[in-house]
C-alpha cells in the first residue's frame, strides 16, 4: 500500500495564522518584528533560500532585509559589518548563509552573535543548550521543522526507534539531540556505518540528512516506518531530489514526506517564528518566555 505523505503546506498553513496574530501584536505594541539575513557572495542556493525566507516573513507581517557582501570583501570589513547589524536593535533576528568564503572568521561571527538573535542556532551558546536539553536557546530551523512536522502529523516518537543517516552540526546532531529529548531511542548513521541498510530497517522513524540523491531505498526500510527526507539535491536539469527514493520508498513506508514540498517547505515558517520569539524576548526580557518555541518536553532527562 502506498504511504501517507506529509505535506509541509498543511503544517505551514495550521502555523500561519498564529504567526501572523503574533507578528500583528507586536507591531502594534512594540516593534515591526525584523529578520535580516547576511549574505558573502552570490551562490544561487542561498539566493534561492533567501527568496523563500522573505516571501513565508512578509506574508506573516515579519520584515526582512538581506545584507549583501561582495565575495571579495576583507574579513575585517565583514566582521565590522557585521558587528553593527548584530548591535541594531530594529533587527531581531540574523540568519548568516553559510558556509562563509575562506578567508572570513565563520567561528568569529558565531561567537559575535547575540544569542537572542541567533534564529538559526550558530551560536556556541545555542548549540550548547540543544546538547543539554535547555529549552531557552534558539534550536535550528531545520531539525526543528522535522520535529514539527512529526509533532503536527500525530506521530509519537517517545520509545520508538529513530535512525538518523546524517552527523552533520546544522542537521544530525542538533536533530538527535531534539530527538532525546523526546524519549527517542536513537541511532545516528555515516560514511562510516557498516550495513547502513540493516541499520536503518530497524527504524521506526527513518530520517535522512546525507545530501546523496536517492541514496534510500526500498531495502531501508521496515514496511510501515516513517520516511523523512531532510535531503535537498540539485540534479542536472535543476530538478529537486531528496536523500530517498521516493517512488521505491513509498511503496514499504507508512508515512513519506517529499520533496520538494516536505521538511523544506516548513523551514523558512520555523525561521519567521523563531525571529518572532526572538522580537518577543526583546520585548519582554530575556527570562520572560522561551525562545525554543518547538515543543519540547524540558522535563526530559530529569
Ligand atoms: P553535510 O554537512 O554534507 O553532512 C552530510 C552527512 O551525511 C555527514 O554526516 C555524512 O557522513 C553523511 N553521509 C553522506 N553520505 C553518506 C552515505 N553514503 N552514507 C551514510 N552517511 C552519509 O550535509 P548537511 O548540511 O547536514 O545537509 C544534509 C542534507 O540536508 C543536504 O542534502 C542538504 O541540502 C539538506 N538540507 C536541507 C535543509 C532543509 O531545510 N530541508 C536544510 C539544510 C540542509 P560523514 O560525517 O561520515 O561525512
Amino acid at each position: 500500500m502506498a504511504a501517507i505523505v506529509l505535506k509541509g503546506s498543511k503544517l505551514v498553513k495550521s502555523m500561519g495564522l498564529e504567526l501572523a496574530t503574533r507578528a500583528a501584536a507586536l507591531t502594534a505594541e512594540y516593534a515591526i518584528p525584523k529578520l535580516t539575513i547576511v549574505r558573502i557572495g552570490d551562490r544561487p542556493d542561498d539566493e534561492a533560500y533567501e527568496r523563500g525566507a522573505a516571501k513565508r516573513c512578509e506574508a506573516l507581517g515579519i520584515a526582512c532585509d538581506a545584507r549583501v557582501f561582495s565575495a571579495d570583501i576583507s574579513n575585517e570589513a565583514f566582521l565590522d559589518a557585521f558587528n553593527q547589524i548584530n548591535g541594531d536593535a530594529a533587527i531581531h533576528g540574523i540568519l548568516v548563509m553559510s558556509p562563509l568564503p575562506a578567508g572570513i572568521d565563520q567561528q568569529a561571527v558565531k561567537n559575535m552573535i547575540d544569542p537572542v538573535k541567533d534564529v538559526d542556532c550558530m551560536s556556541p551558546v545555542n548549540m550548547a543548550k540543544i546538547y543539554s536539553g535547555d529549552v531557552t536557546g534558539h534550536a535550528p530551523c531545520t531539525p526543528s521543522a522535522v520535529m514539527e512536522l512529526l509533532r503536527f502529523n500525530g506521530i509519537n516518537i517517545s520509545g520508538r526507534r529513530v535512525v538518523i543517516v546524517g552527523r552533520s552540526l546544522v542537521v544530525g546532531r542538533p536533530l538527535a539531540m531534539l530527538m532525546l529529548v523526546e524519549h527517542a531511542t536513537l541511532t545516528i548513521c555515516h560514511t562510516r556505518t557498516r550495513e547502513l541498510a540493516a541499520e536503518c530497517r530497524n527504524a521506526d522513524i527513518l530520517i535522512a540528512a546525507a545530501g546523496r540523491a536517492g541514496m534510500i531505498g526500498a531495502e531501508h526500510i521496515k514496511p510501515g516506518a516513517v520516511v523523512i527526507d531532510v535531503g535537498i539535491n540539485v540534479s542536472e536539469d535543476g530538478s529537486l531530489l531528496g536523500d530517498v527514493d521516493y517512488q521505491a520508498a513509498s511503496e514499504e513506508a507508512g508515512y513519506i514526506t517529499p520533496v520538494p514540498g516536505g521538511v523544506g517547505a516548513v523551514t523558512s515558517t520555523i525561521l519567521a517564528r523563531n525571529t518572532l520569539n526572538a522580537c518577543e524576548h526583546a520585548k519582554w526580557g530575556y527570562s520572560s518566555r522561551p525562545l525554543c518555541h518547538c515543543g519540547l518536553d524540558s522535563s526530559a532527562g530529569d
